[in-house]
């Protein structure tokens, strides 16, 4: 079923990587909050660069709803000590998502280690990764967010690909994993509407939205300002609504040659025009 229009904005965040290069972190809380978007998501680096504690008692001041924190993950490597980083660098991300009262840590769980060919060994050590840090994350009460990426990282980035890989992830490791549901990334699968079904309310901790466009000129940063391109979102948000899912809708977009390049004001007035029109 497709969902019924957006009527407010209550329910809107904005991935602070959309304004990765015109805003710092601190002029994104300011900003996002004043132009009357209350949910952000927020990316380590600038969260290092503004400081921990300093982004909490930001964010609290100003009201805001923290819908992640991006990002954990990146799991397989070539060697034990590789894979023990990873898991350290993880249970830093947990803490530090506690301390900012993020939703979820967004897990973006990594490809292919240097020189390997066997992505069924790579996926093993996301398995086990997350096993590592899972009790952490419970303990934090950070839900872990695991985002199948598109197929076309499944390399370099992710070698969780669909809906269907993050359920059977939930399945085998228990409460405190879920998964983050990027429009972008699964908007192509013929299984995402039972996908979506099966992860249900408990386990859809984010719905991240963009829109694919048509040629797509960069791999990584050239995603559509929803209503840009392809994919029907109100049909995806109608089927995450179907399961249960009230949460935010998180904007995310990288966009080098386009959104980047316009004043971030302008581009917080499209994501909220679009939001009531194309979301
Ligand atoms: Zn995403």
């Amino acid at each position: 079923m497709t969902a019924r229009p957006l009527s407010d904005h209550a329910r809107l965040s904005i991935n602070d990587a959309t304004t990765k290069v015109q805003w710092t972190l601190e002029e994104e809380i300011a900003g996002y909050s004043a132009l009357g978007v209350h949910g952000i998501s927020i990316w380590r680096d600038k969260l290092a660069a503004c400081g921990v504690a300093k982004a909490a008692r930001m964010l609290a001041e100003h009201g805001m709803t923290v819908t992640g924190l991006c990002r954990g993950g990146m799991f397989p490597s070539d060697t034990a000590a590789g894979r023990q980083a990873a898991i350290d660098d993880n249970r830093r991300a947990i803490d530090d998502a506690a301390t900012i009262g993020a939703a979820c840590l967004v897990l973006v769980v990594g490809g292919l280690p240097q020189g390997s060919k066997d992505i069924g060994a790579a996926r093993g050590m996301v398995h086990d990764g997350i096993a590592a840090v899972l009790e952490h994350a419970r303990a934090a009460r950070v839900p872990l967010a695991i985002e199948p990426l598109h197929p076309m990282y499944a390399a370099d980035r992710a070698c969780v690909n669909t809906m269907g890989q993050a359920n059977d992830l939930c399945d085998a490791l228990g409460p405190g994993l879920g998964i983050a549901l990027d429009v972008y990334h699964v908007w192509w699968d013929p299984d995402l509407e039972r996908e979506i079904a099966r992860a249900g309310k408990e386990r859809l901790l984010a719905f991240h939205i963009c829109d694919w466009l048509v040629p797509t000129r960069d791999l990584l940063l050239d995603r559509g300002m929803m209503g840009d391109g392809v994919i029907d979102i109100p049909q995806i948000r109608g089927w995450a609504e179907e399961a249960g899912y009230d949460g935010f809708h998180e904007v995310e977009i990288f966009s080098s040659e386009n959104w980047w390049k316009r004043p971030a004001e302008e581009v917080v007035a499209v994501c909220k025009e679009r939001y009531l029109t194309a979301v």
